[in-house]
């Protein structure tokens, strides 16, 4: 076979992609899936770090126990860079770590018990409009060659290569945190209830260092750096830094990953005559910590079911798919972008000034306040709360000038 007609056509099968065309079958139409690599959840690029009240509104509230590594996450220890330790915590379990190839395996089988037809080692090449329909060409490993079909999805990931082909525009290369991460045996002092966040520019320039627990002693370790190569930053926090390396420093790497996450934030516009882009490739991804598996399902999901009713009514114009994008910027647009300013402020503190910060949060009034209010979906509503904080004042007002000048001369991330 090597031309194919279909309804909904999706590009690329991590999970925006996935929780997009299972969107569209749900909602009745015919959905082709097409994924470059050989099989679903092939590399695990991810912490799998997803919060209960994120999967909930995914519809994963009943997610499969053999994928979930981790199912007692209560909150954060935060450290700065001489090690204050601010722990922030809910009552009970806020977050899972699920294991990354399972879990988009997992959707792949949804998808196809909703009909979606998952086509793998089928990497769409170009995309060309041909009379009010989309003309995808796939590369050489492909049985199939042409596909077309009035409705196109792209979810490429973080270096989408196809929206630039449409007109649309990516996420900004400028604006990468470049990431390693290890499966760690033998680690100590860790505890299954806490993801520990090292903030420290000295180790992780432009990001942040983490350490997710997956037993009493196993953890996922990462670290993400604006600049490379991020392996040698993370050998050097793993047997440098003055708290981790008590942890870590004779643990044993049995896996090693690395990728790269948008941290700009959301590109202008999103869809086009007869195309929506979501996930990554859509900049649908927390600037502060890099989550983007939740904001860019949501997302996704609202693509297919307009996909869906695109079809049912015929129409595919830009103007109809535009109510994608009034949907997820009612729900993000807000949020990202104060995530995006968190980042770059972060960014632009040096260790003093971050020891400050941490000084700051540290009373126990704040550390409750945070553990109260503190969302990690939603962050703006904790970043308003500690503004108004009048004792943060002369510290914002000082901080904040110096970075208004940075980022005026574009020197934040
Ligand atoms: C180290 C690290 C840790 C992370 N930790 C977390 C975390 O704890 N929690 C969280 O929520 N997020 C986390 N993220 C972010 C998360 O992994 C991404 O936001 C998420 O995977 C985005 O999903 P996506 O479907 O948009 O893109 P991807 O998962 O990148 O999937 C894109 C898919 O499209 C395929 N593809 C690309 N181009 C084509 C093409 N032309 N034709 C066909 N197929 C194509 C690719 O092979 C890939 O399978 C982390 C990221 C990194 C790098």
């Amino acid at each position: 076979m090597s031309s194919l007609d279909t309804e909904i056509a999706v590009v690329g099968g991590g999970p925006a992609g996935l929780f997009a065309a299972i969107s569209a079958a749900k909602n009745g139409s015919v959905t082709h899936l097409y994924e470059s690599k050989s099989c679903i959840g092939k590399y695990e690029h991810c912490s799998g770090l997803l919060s209960i009240d994120g999967l909930n509104r995914l519809g994963l509230s009943d997610l499969p126990q053999e994928m979930v590594q981790n199912c007692s996450i209560i909150g954060s220890r935060l450290f700065s860079p001489s090690g204050i330790n601010i722990t922030v915590q809910k009552s009970s379990t806020t977050a899972w770590v699920v294991d990354r190839s399972k879990f988009n395996q997992h959707l792949s089988r949804l998808a196809e018990e909703k009909g979606v037809v998952i086509h793998t080692n089928s990497k769409v090449t170009s995309i060309k409009r041909d009379n009010n329909k989309i003309k995808l060409s796939l590369g050489k490993k492909s049985p199939i060659k042409n596909v077309t079909s009035p409705l196109l999805i792209l979810a490429e990931g973080r270096f989408p290569h196809l929206n630039q082909q449409i007109g649309l525009p990516s996420p900004s290369y400028g604006e990468v945190v470049f990431t390693t991460q290890y499966i760690m045996s033998g680690v100590k002092n860790i505890d299954l209830k806490y993801v520990e966040v090292y903030q420290t520019p000295e180790f992780a320039p432009g990001f942040f260092a983490w350490i997710i627990p997956i037993s009493e002693d196993e953890a996922k370790v990462g670290l993400g750096s604006r600049s490379r190569p991020t392996g040698k930053y993370l050998r050097h926090f793993i047997t440098k830094h003055p708290i981790a390396k008590h942890k870590l420093s004779s643990a044993s790497i049995e896996k090693q990953m690395s990728g790269a996450i948008p941290i700009g934030s959301f590109i202008r516009k999103t869809y086009t005559d007869n195309i929506m882009v979501v996930g990554d490739a859509a900049g649908q991804i927390k600037p502060t910590t890099g989550g983007g598996v939740i904001l860019g399902g949501l997302a996704a999901i609202k693509a297919g079911e307009m996909a869906a009713e695109a079809l049912q009514t015929g129409n595919y114009s830009a103007r109809f798919l535009s109510n994608y994008e009034k949907y997820w910027k009612k729900e993000m647009r807000s949020n990202l972008t104060i995530m995006k300013l968190v980042r770059q402020y972060l960014n632009s503190l040096n260790e003093k000034e971050l020891e400050r910060l941490f000084e700051l949060l540290s009373t126990q009034k704040r550390k409750e306040k945070i553990s109260k209010i503190g969302d990690v979906d939603n962050q703006k509503k904790i970043v308003f709360k500690l503004l108004l904080d009048l004792r943060f004042l002369p510290f914002v007002a000082k901080t904040g000038v110096k970075f208004l000048i940075k980022t005026k001369r574009k020197k934040v991330i």
